[in-house]
């Protein structure tokens, strides 16, 4: 039987859904501000991993991953680079698609945008409102903390202390510190939308309780996301939906993941210590990277290091190895034709033990290192007994297993695609940035008509070269 730690009991416990053989789970996705960064890619990955499990189990997964496209962060970076927020969502949705097939993530089920949930969030506001939980100051509305006697119940926070208010959003408006915004009322050059209280914007919370409730209803199976939104983001979304709705328990499994880290620290773009997902894709087989995002199992800290990523892609060496000899080994059979062995039924028996021990470790709580300890126990057995198998169907029925398990985790060994697609377009980007450097040769010799037609045959071609202070960049 799965069993899932869950934050807000602080135990492992079974995993029963609320409806039988559905799994309905919403995941917070990224805000789409700037290129997300490695740390960013293993909350992408991990819960990829455990929706391919729950699926793999049996359970019809609705699987939702929302873009949070209004907040400080999208107003500020916009009014940075001189273009409408609408604009850098566009543009950073497109990066994060690019990165979700990169690293093999199963499209959602949808990717619902806040933006398109404001009369919602509104509504929401409102009940809370309504409800004597929360109150409007000058255009703001704020979620009065005071009124909800279970604040705290899923991050265990001390809110008397004071470094926990810290973290929360100071505001002269507020009642009480730990009042937080469900609704913000318009600055000067921001994004708005009319409400009852003035045009305004949500605050970030309100988002995911609304779209969680939109589209899976409430209560839901599982949320998820990084240990960082525990408080106060999910600790809110908790609160919004007792207020609002009168449930106090809107999600029965709350999954958070482990930090990407960098020397102990956890990697974020405020501590400056980050690498962007898209350098660490350029530069290691988009495969390898996968491997390691769900390599540690996923509520533990995974420390980032060269010599974590070269360990991927040994490891990714081995098992593609293992496969070339499987199917090496059916080609012979299949002209010499097959003769059963003794070493056909020690395989036969070790596939079956795979499948095994894979379960055991991933029904406990995802356990992902233990089911790549399975699968090396397994290639081991692969390397010892292949030349001496008879029969091609046991070979078959290794490869289907060892595919169908190592899938789980995100891994198509079967598929060459991502390979020859990253050597594609390894090649597309040589010839593009050799084109380029032409042009830029053109432009000093003040050969423009020459620099024009490259930057033209480049358009025609879907390529979109622009000139920035730093030189051309160009995206297809
Ligand atoms: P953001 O785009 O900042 O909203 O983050 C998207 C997801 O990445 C959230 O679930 C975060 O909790 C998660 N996240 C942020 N930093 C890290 C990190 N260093 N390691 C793992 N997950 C992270
Ligand atoms: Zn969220």
């Amino acid at each position: 039987m799965l069993k899932v730690y869950n934050t807000l009991t602080r135990q492992k416990e079974d995993f029963v859904p609320l409806k039988e053989n559905v799994v309905r789970i919403y995941v917070c996705g990224p805000t789409v501000y700037d290129y997300p960064h490695i740390g960013n890619a293993r909350s992408f990955s991990v819960f990829d991993t455990i929706r391919r499990y729950l699926e793999y189990l049996g359970y019809r997964v609705q699987y939702i991953v929302n873009f949070t496209d209004i907040d400080d962060k999208m107003i500020n970076r916009a009014n940075e680079e001189g273009i409408s927020v609408g604009d850098l969502a566009t543009k950073f949705i497109a990066e994060y698609r690019l990165i979700a097939k990169q690293l093999n993530l199963k499209p959602a089920t949808i990717n619902p945008r806040a933006t398109e949930h404001i009369d919602d969030i509104i509504e929401m506001v409102e009940l809370i409102v309504k409800n004597g939980k929360g109150y409007a100051v000058d255009g703001d509305v704020y979620f009065d903390v005071s009124e909800w006697d279970k604040y705290g119940v899923l991050s265990k926070i001390n809110l008397d202390d004071d470094s926990t208010i810290a973290r929360v959003e100071a505001d002269d408006k507020k009642q009480d510190p730990r009042d937080f915004a469900l609704w913000k009322g318009e600055k000067p050059g921001e994004p708005s939308w009319d409400s009852p209280w003035g045009k305004g914007r949500p605050g970030w919370h309100a988002e995911c309780s609304v779209m969680g409730k939109h589209y899976l209803g409430l209560p839901f199976d599982i949320h998820g996301g990084g240990q960082d939104l525990i408080f106060p983001h999910h600790e809110n979304e908790i609160a919004q939906s007792s207020a609002a709705y009168g449930i106090d328990t809107p999600v029965k499994y709350w999954l958070h993941n482990g930090f990407l880290t960098i020397n102990s620290e956890k990697m974020s773009k405020s501590e400056q210590n980050f690498s962007t997902a898209r350098e660490v894709l350029d530069n290691y087989d988009h495969q390898a990277v996968r491997l390691y995002l769900v390599s540690g199992q996923y509520g533990q800290p995974l420390d980032y290091n060269d010599g974590a990523l070269k360990q991927a892609i040994q490891t990714l060496e081995r098992i593609r190895n293992a496969v070339d000899t499987i199917k090496g080994r059916i080609t012979i059979l299949e002209r010499t034709g097959s003769r059963e062995s003794d070493a056909d039924k020690r395989l036969a028996e070790a596939s079956k033990k795979v499948r095994n021990g894979f379960e055991a470790a991933m029904n406990d709580d995802f356990n992902t290192p233990g089911a790549l300890a399975e699968i090396f126990t397994f290639i081991r057995e692969i390397n010892t007994h292949t030349k001496d198998v008879g029969g091609a169907a046991v070979l078959r029925e290794s490869i289907s297993v060892l595919s169908e398990l190592i899938g789980i985790l995100g891994i198509d060994i079967e598929s060459q695609d991502t390979n020859e697609e990253s050597a594609s377009s390894e090649t597309l980007k040589g010839i593009v940035e050799y084109l380029l450097e032409l042009r830029e040769d053109a432009r000093k010799t003040k050969n423009f008509a020459l620099a024009d037609q490259i930057r033209d045959r480049l358009g025609q071609l879907g390529i979109v070269v622009s000139d920035t202070k730093d030189g051309p960049t160009w995206k297809i």
